[in-house]
């Protein structure tokens, strides 16, 4: 008897377990083609590209431990699919959905090309815990603000039974003349410093993702509640970056936790909400998917956005003379990462007191964040800055002092990433300009030489702000 094909298309799906489409094509074929298309018109961050290159090592190794070969591509996914499909024996090709316009418009077309051809096109949820088309309202539409969307997802997510059966897969070991090596991809630089710094804080990968809940499980989830706003804590999962990749499932960590006994009500409900606004970012880009570009409340293409390359590049760079601001900035650089509590104080910061637009931010993110992810990233911009659908009103202005204070409370995670701030008295390490010349000469520190003198005046620049948000009302 001829062997029957199926190709499985991985992109954000970086793992085996656990995997919709795989569990779905293993039941229909005798042996599954397991490929990865780098698309070249696909945005991509720099960081995340180092990512991308250990998750596809890690990936392509798992696939031979199971006598299989994960075949890898770059270009065009349309005319790179077209192309196997035309030379192989395949009778189905899928893959999980993506949500994004771009991924949208894209997968569209590539399954009306697959189907055309008499070849079987599946695709499934393999990325978030609930589609976005299939939560609605009492009134049949969309949610646009965060807890009643969740209560009606968890609602949801309650009910369902989402165990996955774990059964054997046979991945093909086959040969495509197009197909190219994980290092041709050329996704980093090896003499990369900064790359270097990275690697020191991540493992990517599908083991890695399962070890990091586990941990997490184990180490901090029954002081999430409170713990996750505090920066200088390590109590947050940082699995952001494993379920970008999916190299976990958001559905394996809602319910891992879910039926966790250890971990108490409280804290447990507080997760899951969290995992749900992943969820909730996605259902605003699928419903506004212009959002990556555009503010979601358009009075604010007309807010007066600033134009100084000098203050951004402070920002960038953690120069801006504001402890907490210059810590988060430095993290993200020296990381790949930065804590939740700081990318809102740093993005009030860029859009409010320096009154820089909001994609300034976001770009710079989506280049240096590990866990960089349109959805999550673009509705975490419009938030802060206050132009989103379940946006913070604009004149809710962080102070960054006063958020130091209650969240860094011992200034240790600003003296983590800011050193030169070490030696000062704990009263000043989230407002060093206010010491006197007297501490400064006691402590060996001057302002505007040790450390930055504060860019902006943080009183005047949120007149300035609620000024600025006047024009637009
Ligand atoms: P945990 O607190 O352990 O939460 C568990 C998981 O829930 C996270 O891994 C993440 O998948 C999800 N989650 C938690 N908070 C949020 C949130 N506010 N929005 C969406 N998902 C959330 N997250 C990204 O994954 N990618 C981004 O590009 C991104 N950009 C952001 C930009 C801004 C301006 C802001 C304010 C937030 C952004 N976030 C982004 C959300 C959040 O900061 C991170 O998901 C979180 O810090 C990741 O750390 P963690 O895994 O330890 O989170």
């Amino acid at each position: 008897m001829v062997a029957t094909y199926g190709i499985h298309w991985f992109r954000q799906d970086l793992r085996l377990q656990e995997n919709p489409s795989l569990l779905s094509l293993s039941k229909k074929v005798d042996q599954i083609i397991p490929i990865y298309i780098f698309d070249l018109n696909q945005r991509i961050g720099s960081t995340s590209k180092w990512w991308l290159e250990k998750s596809l090592i890690s990936l392509y190794d798992s696939i031979q431990k199971h006598n299989g070969k994960l075949n890898i591509f770059a270009g065009d996914p349309e005319k790179i699919i077209s192309s196997i499909l035309k030379n192989s024996n395949v009778k189905y090709v899928s893959w999980n959905r993506l949500y994004d316009p771009y991924s949208i418009k894209r997968d569209t077309k590539i399954k009306s090309i697959v189907t055309s051809s008499k070849i079987e096109c599946d695709s499934h949820n393999g990325y978030l815990l609930n589609e976005p088309w299939n939560i609605k309202n009492k009134s049949g539409t969309f949610f646009k603000v965060f807890t009643p969307y969740w209560r009606h997802c968890d609602e949801i997510l309650k009910l369902k039974d989402n165990k996955f059966k774990k059964i054997k897969i046979n991945y093909a070991n086959s040969k495509f003349k197009n197909e190219i090596t994980i290092q041709d991809l050329n996704l980093t630089n090896k003499k990369d410093q900064w790359i270097k710094k990275i690697e020191k804080y991540w493992i990517p990968g599908e083991s890695n993702a399962k070890l990091q809940l586990k941990k997490y499980i184990s180490q901090k989830a029954n002081n999430y509640s409170v713990g996750r706003d505090r920066p200088d804590k390590d109590l947050t999962s940082k699995l952001s970056p494993y379920l970008h990749f999916g190299e976990i499932s958001a559905l394996e960590v809602y319910d891992t936790v879910n039926i966790e006994k250890k971990i108490d009500p409280e804290n447990k409900k507080k997760f899951l909400a969290e995992l749900g606004w992943r969820d909730f970012s996605y259902n605003l880009l699928f419903h506004y998917p212009d959002m990556i570009e555009k503010p979601i409340q358009t009075k604010f293409n007309k807010f007066p956005w600033i134009k100084n390359t000098k203050n951004l590049s402070l920002w960038h760079n953690g120069k801006t003379g504001i402890p907490i601001v210059d810590a988060g900035m430095r993290q993200l650089y020296k990381t790949g990462w930065m804590h939740n509590r700081v990318r809102m104080i740093v993005g009030s910061f860029l859009t409010k007191n320096l009154l820089l637009h909001w994609k300034n931010g976001e770009e710079w993110f989506f280049d240096t964040l590990v866990d960089a992810d349109v959805g999550s990233n673009s509705a975490g911009w419009q938030w802060i800055s206050g132009c989103g659908a379940d946006a913070s009103p604009y004149f809710r202005i962080f102070n960054p002092i006063l958020q130091g204070q209650k969240f860094d409370p011992d200034g240790d995670y600003v003296k983590e990433f800011v050193p030169e701030l070490n030696n000062i008295p704990k009263k000043y390490i989230h407002n060093p300009w206010e010491m006197s010349m007297e501490d400064q000469k006691k402590y060996n520190f001057e302002i505007g030489t040790s450390y930055p003198a504060p860019i902006v005046d943080l009183k005047e620049t949120r007149n300035r702000a609620l000024s600025a948000f006047k024009t637009i009302s």
